[in-house]
């Protein structure tokens, strides 16, 4: 059995600023209550690697507002998917320091979509529901309606200038197909693919895997970009797409019989975890034997 890491994967820029402004926060202000207002990136062992540095990260189906409204003080984080500016400007009424690791590729979006608002478009949004980046968008003006899928373009009502974009985690599949369906309907309107660098880096190595037995995702069910390579693994001549938390998720089922083994990680995806499981991989192509493994917290950050 051959086992192969898919490049690019994990880590994205953005996601590595997002960590990285939270550990400096922890160090610039050691002994300050320090809070994310939802996980900082979707994975949960990023989340638990926080907890090391003291950093609590609030979540658990609470909404964005009801989780500010649980801080009394110190500093809150918001995350890399963006934040509504009505939050934000809430938390600083509140009195507490903000930090905002709100990913630069979000933002460029936002703004895009801000400009073209003033500019006198309605704006269709293509993204995930509930998702905090869709939130953050749709949250800037009643004027963006949200299309997570084919059957929402049918209720849009809109005339006069349309401009469409989307997510930026979003697949390069799902995206093309709602543009199209969208030009259908609305002829005249304007579109701006915003799937970030990364996204994009990340899904295309997927889609030119041309003899893949089994494409192993590495990455959190929340986690929109990595449920996303696997979709996109199984639309493009991968044979099986599995995804996976970590190494303890790997099942001896999937691997009998396989020649090439491919493995990829979603952008929230810590290194840490994507080298057990190719290290894993190794380990049992060498003896036949699917070791257990455990997380360590600790190599998570
Ligand atoms: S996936 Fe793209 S938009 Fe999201 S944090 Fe990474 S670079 Fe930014």
């Amino acid at each position: 059995m051959e086992i192969k890491r898919v490049i690019p994967s994990g880590y994205c820029k953005g996601v590595v600023r997002a960590v990285m402004m939270a550990k400096k926060a922890r160090k610039d202000h050691p002994g300050e209550k320090i809070y994310v207002l939802g996980r900082i990136v979707h994975n949960r062992y990023v989340a638990e690697a926080l907890e090391l540095y003291d950093i609590k990260t609030l979540e658990g189906g609470a909404s964005r507002e009801e989780m500010l409204e649980q801080i009394e003080e110190g500093i809150v984080i918001f995350s890399a998917h963006g934040i509504s500016a009505a939050i934000k400007q809430k938390a600083l009424d509140k009195g507490l320091k903000v930090i905002d690791a709100s990913c630069e590729d979000v933002i460029a979006t936002q703004e895009l979509i801000k400009k073209k608002l003033a500019e006198g478009y309605k704006v269709l949004y293509i993204g995930k529901k509930k998702h905090p980046e869709a939130e953050a968008v749709l949250s800037i003006s009643e004027a963006i309606s949200p299309v997570y899928s084919l059957e929402d373009i049918a209720k849009i009502e809109a005339e006069g200038k349309i401009f469409v974009t989307n997510q930026t985690t979003m697949s390069l599949f799902e995206v093309r197909d709602l543009f199209a369906a969208i030009a259908e309907r609305f002829p005249e309107a304007e579109f701006e693919k915003e799937i970030c660098s990364a996204t994009t880096q990340r899904q295309q190595a997927v889609i030119d895997l041309k003899d893949a037995d089994l494409l192993i995702v590495v990455g959190d069910p929340g986690s929109n970009n990595s449920n996303k390579l696997r979709e996109i693994g199984l639309k493009n001549g991968v044979k099986e797409a599995v995804m996976i938390e970590d190494a303890s998720g790997l099942q001896e089922d999937w691997l009998k019989g396989k020649e090439k083994v491919y493995v990829t990680a979603g952008a929230s995806t810590p290194p840490y975890l994507t080298d057990q499981v190719i290290a894993t991989l190794k380990k049992y192509a060498e003896t036949g034997i699917l070791e257990k493994t455990s997380v360590e917290i600790s190599k998570i950050l």
